[in-house]
Order: structure tokens, then C-alpha cells, then sequence
């Protein structure tokens, strides 16, 4: 019979509402839904071929469908029970725990899970076990926005919404390709654009991507020097009297000494670290500082730094300092990469943090959510996050590793060491949906999880919209929810690890609908009294339309914007101007290594192409990889076109065709994270077999959020020999 069902894309941060049409038992088709208000209706090209992707044979081929175990490694997996499966793992957590302590064994989640999924995990670790090894893709993702916003503002908290975009007067869109990475959402800056041709649209980016192409103004920057660009229109703000000292009086503490850093970032020695013309400092400048309205979008060219907090602060330090935040069409707008990056930061899904954005350093904070949860203590201990995470197995510190809808093996940098991490780790769980995904490769345990059209719960997108997602057609054969399965665990472990207590998941799972939505409510008391209180919000209120955090109980609907009324979520209610200093790139361009390189996405295909590698159509716009590279780069290398390149980093080395591109600038190279083994081989500096542009990259990451610096690493690149 046919039905239509509404729920949410299950791919980016836009979070663009969707209405699934299914025939009962398969999924046949997709609409954007009208009624949603991220995207009225509109889908880009991965949204709207969702449904092929959900009822393609070769999706259904490549479903994990029972769990499987593998006695030995270098076997095939078997099926086995979900009994059997749930009982290996029991047994050899609780031995790990019990031989090595909890902080032995690991959990690396997804920005791709649930915010119920998210929950239930966080309270298994550190509520249960005792360990605070819980982090996720999302740190590759968001964790220095995150760490910007509470360096400055006080909370992890966006200020903004979608409709600031059509009230503003200039945006500044810094290290984003938001016409790739957010389609949607670049369709509502293109409308502006045209409703508005005063509108003054500023692109800051080592590389001219097709977001440039909308710009007033192009910016680019050498990679890594974002610090000292942000820092230099400051310095031209101060000198030109384009700060709003009334403001920073009111509402702020600390410019003075940001001052002082600032006065040493003149325009000639800002022109000369970023590679940019003096003339348009100052345009970008006067078009920042003087335009009634300013909205900042950023995304990963600032978070994925080894200064990614500090990009982030810096550019916030911009808008306080010009009161460009707090009304419509102003602030600093980070684009969440992930669909439910937000929500994980919402539950304390992270090595750092705990529910409802409290701190895992703050003892009161542990005593709050200790007490919520019913255990005696929250451990003291930082969580490994992803990066040392990955660095401890490969150590063999963490002997056990539990991997939920994520593919380290592909995404994380510095493959060689992450798949020296899989090999050594004692037993790695691998929940997924897709059994195809490199890390199972690595999997003691597979264990099937349901996915987009099949699950239910919710997520929160860039603007703090809480949106449903509900499942339009059953879960196929032994398939779990994400959030059931954690749950079911952690009643077995909870026998052997506090037996004749009560459980910690008193969740149903006979009803997973009302499981999830317990789960939910759970959260949301726990979030009463926070910044980003929702015990106004219900699955019933929901049902009826997303609506955004904050949004306490007996209101009626949640807060579009931040900070209208100047009060910040701070001891003393004021912001603080972040005094951040320039650091170069981690790793230097020298004379073996001299280009810079960068990773990024493409608009068609995303992460590792488990779903839209599925597509034909999907490879319409790009066909195969290659490195792109600037055309007299190619000239000098005496390279033409389609040739294969060696491109080494000092990790590893990978075979693939350049590309002459318009959009890279000398010295300097790109190429799609998507890219798995079946389409980019490579190997590392010791010659073991590796895939992907991650082979490359380097995993020295941000002191303050630990994100790994992505976006740059120095490279050579030789004509390939080929035997
Ligand atoms: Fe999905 Fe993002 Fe495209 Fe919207 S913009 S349809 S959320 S991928």
C-alpha cells in the first residue's frame, strides 16, 4: 500500500526535511518536503536520489543484513545469533575491563547516529563501564567550532538561523564550498543574492570553488593563515575606527589584550603570510566592518587545522568587536559538516564533554549527570579522542574497540597508523549498515544496524533545529537500531558489572518507537536549566513540526536566534575576545615535499560512498578521482592531462590522474576525501597496503579541540612508473 512518510535527509548539516514514498515494503521514491522549514522543499542531488539508494540491488547486496563473527582474523566472518554475538562481546569486555581496567576498551561513534543512538552509547561508557573513551567522526568534523564558540561566547551553542541569510547585508563565507558541501542552503545565498544586489558576499579559500564564483570579493589565502587574515581586518578595524567600542564595553571582557596582539598583524605583513593584495584587506575589511548586517559561514577549512580553535575565535572576535551578532542577519554561523553532529555534541557524545553541553573537567558537571544517571561517579579521566584513541590501540593500550556507523579505516588520517590500530586492538566491534565498508575488513563482530528509511528518532541541524526521523519501511532481516543495540549490551553488561542494581537503559525494546522516544525524554531532562534547555520539546510537538533548541517547558516554540539581548551564557554575562596568536601549519612545505595539499568534498558523492557510490548518476558530475592540480604546476612537472601521479606524503603514497584545475593555486593541490579502495590505492612508508587520500594526511590536530589538521599536508608529485 502506498505511503508517504516524513523524516530528514541523512546527510548533511542542512538537515532538509524529506517526505519518503514507500509501497510498504520497499522505498520508491523521495521529495523534499514543503513544510520544512531548513529547505521548503528543495533537495540537492544527493537528497533527491535517496531512495535509489535505498532500494538499489547492489545497496541491498551490500546490506549487512545478521550479525557475523569471526573466530580467527584472516578468516571469512560467519553468521551467527544475535545471542551469540551479544555474548562474545559481554565476555570479552567484562574480561578486558576486568584484566586492563575500563579505560582498556573504546567506543568511536558517528555524526551520522541519532541523537538517541548517541545517548544511549554515552551512558554504556561512562555511565557503565567507567570509561570516558567515547569520541566520534564529529571530531574531525566540528570540534573547534565547538571550541570557538565556548572559548568566546561561553557555549557550544550557533547563534544563528537559515533566515539570517536573507536579512543579511554582507556574508563572509570562509573556508567553505558551501555550493558542494551545503547545496541548499547555497540555493537560499543565490536567492539572496538576486533579491538583494546590494548584498556584498566575501570568499575566503585557498582554493576558487564554485562558491567563489558567487563572491564580490575572492580571498586566496595561503593555506593555514586564516589567523593572521582575521587578525589583520581587525587591525584595520581598530585603525579605520570601525569597532563599536560601546558594544565591547557593554557586553565583552578582554579586547584590550587582544589589541596588543592584533597591532603586530599590519597589512603588509598580512598581504605577505596570506598571499593576498593589501587593496583587499582593506575592501573585505570595510565590507565586513560597515555593512548594516554581517553573517560569517564557515565550515571545515577552519575546524580541520592544527589552529582550528583559534581560526574560529578569531573570526568571532570579529563580530563582537563590530556588534555583528545578536540581530537578525549578523553572527558567526558554523555549517555543521555531519546531519547529527550537533545532536552528539547535545548528549556529551564526546571524549570532552558530558549531557547537555556540561563539562567532563567540572566536578559539578560529573556530579549533575552522575546523579541523573543514577551511578556513583562520572570517571574524572579524559577520554581519548578520536586520534589518540586510535594512537592508544595502536599502542595497545585499547584492547577493545567498538566502531558504530563510521569508517576509520577510510576517514580517519594517517591510515597506517589507524589500520595498525585495527590489527593490534585484542576485538573491534564493527555496528554497521553496510558490510562493505573497509573497517569491517578489520571486524571480530559485525553487527547490523538499520539506517536512513528505517530508523526512528531525531537529529539537529546547523541552526538548532531538532528535526524527526522516522522509518517509512521495516527493518530488513536481523537489522538493530543503533541506539537497541547499545541498549541491549549494556543490560548484559550491567549484570556482570553492578548485578541486583537497577538497569541504567530502562528502555523498551519490544517497542522500539517508545524506546527511542524514552530515550529522548531522558535527554531532554537533562538538559533542564542549560544553555540548550528543550523540556519544552516532545516527540508529539515534533511530530508536528522541527522546531529549535533552546525551548523550555511551557514555551511554545524555540529560539531562532542568540543573544539578541546581549547576555552570554558566561560567569559575568559578557563575551570574551578569544587573544589567539598566528601559528603556521603543522607540517611545513619544504623542498622534498613543497606542495601544500588539501582534501574536500565533492557535490555528488558522500564520506565513503557507501550509499552514493551506489548510484550511477551520482558520477555524472565526477567520474573517477585525481589530484587537481594548478595547469603550471603540470607545465613545469612536464605532466599533461590524465597522466598518473605518485603523490607522497611523509605517511604514505598513492597512485592517481591529475587533473589540470582552475581552482587550485600554485604550489598547492586537491583531492576528494571520498575515495575508497576500490577506487585509490596506495601504500604507506613502510609499504603496507593502503587506500584513499588518507594515506597522506596527517593526524597532528588542534591543542585545544583535537581536530586533526585535514586540510593541509606537504606533499611531493612525480610522474608514476609504471612496471
Ligand atoms: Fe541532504 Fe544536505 Fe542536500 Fe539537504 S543539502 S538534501 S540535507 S545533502
Amino acid at each position: 500500500m502506498a505511503r508517504e512518510t516524513k523524516s530528514t535527509c541523512p546527510y548533511c548539516g542542512v538537515g532538509c526535511g524529506v517526505v519518503i514514498e514507500s509501497d510498504g515494503d520497499q522505498i520508491t521514491g523521495v521529495r523534499g518536503d514543503p513544510d520544512h522549514p531548513a529547505n521548503f522543499g528543495r533537495l540537492c542531488s544527493k537528497g533527491s536520489t535517496l531512495h535509489l539508494t535505498a532500494s538499489a540491488p547492489i545497496t541491498h547486496q551490500a546490506r549487512l543484513l545478521h550479525p557475523m563473527r569471526r573466530a580467527h582474523r584472516g578468516e571469512r566472518p560467519t553468521r551467527v545469533s544475535w545471542d551469540e554475538a551479544m555474548g562474545v562481546a559481554v565476555e570479552t569486555f567484562v574480561r578486558t575491563i576486568r584484566e586492563h581496567g575500563p579505560d582498556a576498551v573504546g567506543f568511536y561513534l558517528s555524526g551520522q547516529l541519532l541523537t538517541e543512538d548517541y545517548y544511549v552509547f554515552n551512558k554504556l561508557a561512562k555511565g557503565l563501564i567507567g570509561t570516558n573513551n567515547v569520541d566520534t567522526n564529529s571530531r574531525l568534523c566540528m570540534s573547534s567550532a565547538v571550541a570557538g564558540y565556548k572559548m568566546t561566547l561561553g557555549a557550544d551553542a550557533p547563534p544563528n538561523c537559515y533566515e539570517d541569510i536573507d536579512h543579511a547585508q554582507c556574508i563572509f563565507i570562509a573556508g567553505s564550498n558551501t555550493a558542494w558541501a551545503h547545496p541548499v542552503l547555497f540555493r537560499r545565498i543565490e536567492d539572496a543574492k538576486a533579491a538583494n544586489p546590494s548584498l556584498k558576499i566575501i570568499c575566503c579559500d585557498p582554493r576558487r570553488t564554485e562558491t567563489a564564483g558567487i563572491a564580490d570579493l575572492y580571498l586566496p589565502i595561503q593555506p593555514g593563515t586564516d589567523v593572521m587574515l582575521l587578525h589583520g581586518m581587525l587591525h584595520v578595524m581598530l585603525w579605520e575606527g570601525w569597532v563599536n567600542y560601546a558594544y565591547i564595553a557593554a557586553h565583552t571582557t578582554g579586547f584590550d589584550e587582544l589589541k596588543n596582539t592584533v597591532r603586530e598583524c599590519t597589512p603588509d605583513l598580512v598581504a605577505q603570510t596570506c598571499g593576498i593584495r593589501k587593496e583587499d584587506l582593506f575592501k573585505a575589511t570595510a565590507m565586513f566592518a560597515t555593512s548594516a548586517t554581517t553573517l560569517s559561514l564557515y565550515c571545515q577549512g577552519l575546524n580541520q587545522s592544527s589552529s582550528g580553535a583559534a581560526k574560529n575565535a578569531a573570526l568571532i572576535n570579529l563580530h563582537l568587536a563590530t556588534a555583528q551578532i545578536g540581530k537578525p542577519g549578523a553572527g558567526p554561523f558554523s555549517l555543521t559538516g555531519q546531519p547529527n553532529a550537533m545532536g552528539g555534541r547535545e548528549v556529551g557524545g564526546m571524549a570532552n564533554l558530558l549531557s547537555a553541553h556540561r563539562d567532563l573537567a567540572d566536578p559539578a558537571h560529573r556530579a549533575e549527570v552522575a546523579a541523573l544517571w543514577g551511578v556513583p561517579t562520572v570517571p574524572d579521566k579524559p577520554g581519548k579522542t578520536a586520534v589518540e584513541m586510535f594512537q592508544a590501540a595502536a599502542d595497545g593500550q585499547i584492547k577493545a574497540l567498538w566502531i558504530a556507523c563510521t569508517n576509520p579505516a577510510q576517514s580517519m588520517p594517517d591510515q597506517a597508523t589507524v589500520r595498525r590500530a585495527l590489527e593490534r586492538a585484542e576485538f573491534v566491534v564493527v555496528q554497521e549498515a553496510f558490510a562493505t565498508t573497509a573497517t569491517c575488513e578489520f571486524a571480530d563482530l559485525l553487527l547490523p544496524a538499520t539506517t536512513w528509511g528505517e530508523k526512528t528518532g531525531t537529529v539537529t541541524n546547523s541552526e538548532r533545529r531538532v528535526s524527526r526521523v522516522r522509518p517509512a519501511i521495516a527493518k530488513p532481516g536481523g537489522t538493530r537500531h543503533d541506539w537497541a543495540i547499545a541498549a541491549e549490551f549494556g543490560h548484559r553488561l550491567e549484570k556482570k558489572l553492578r548485578p541486583g542494581l537497577a538497569t541504567l537503559f530502562p528502555y523498551s525494546l519490544a517497542d522500539e518507537e517508545l524506546g527511542a522516544q524514552a530515550v529522548w525524554n531522558e535527554h531532554r531532562e537533562s538538559t533542564r536549566g542549560r544553555d540548550l534547555d528543550i523540556t519544552g520539546m516532545s516527540y508529539a510537538l515534533l511530530d508536528d513540526t522541527p522546531l529549535q533548541w533552546p525551548m523550555r517547558a511551557g514555551e511554545s516554540q524555540g529560539k531562532a536566534r542568540l543573544y539578541e539581548d546581549g547576555v552570554f551564557p558566561t560567569d559575568d554575562g559578557k563575551a570574551r575576545f578569544a587573544n589567539v596568536a598566528y601559528r603556521p601549519l603543522a607540517e611545513v612545505r619544504e623542498s622534498r615535499y613543497p606542495f601544500s595539499l588539501n582534501t574536500g568534498r565533492l557535490r555528488d558523492q558522500w564520506h565513503g560512498m557507501s550509499r552514493t557510490g551506489t548510484i550511477g548518476r551520482l558520477f555524472g558530475h565526477v567520474a573517477e578521482p585525481s589530484v587537481q592540480m594548478h595547469p603550471q604546476d603540470l607545465l613545469r612537472l612536464r605532466l599533461a592531462d590524465g597522466d598518473l601521479v605518485q603523490v607522497t606524503s611523509k605517511r604514505g603514497s598513492i597512485v592517481v590522474p591529475v587533473q589540470a584545475s582552475g581552482e587550485v593555486a600554485l604550489s598547492q593541490a586537491f583531492i576528494a576525501m571520498h575515495w575508497g579502495p576500490e577506487f585509490l590505492g596506495g601504500c604507506s612508508s613502510t609499504g603496507q597496503r593502503l587506500a584513499g587520500v588518507n594515506a597522506l594526511t596527517t593526524s597532528a590536530y588542534c591543542p585545544s579541540s583535537k581536530q586533526p589538521e585535514l586540510k593541509h599536508a606537504a606533499v611531493k608529485i612525480i610522474k608514476a612508473e609504471l612496471p
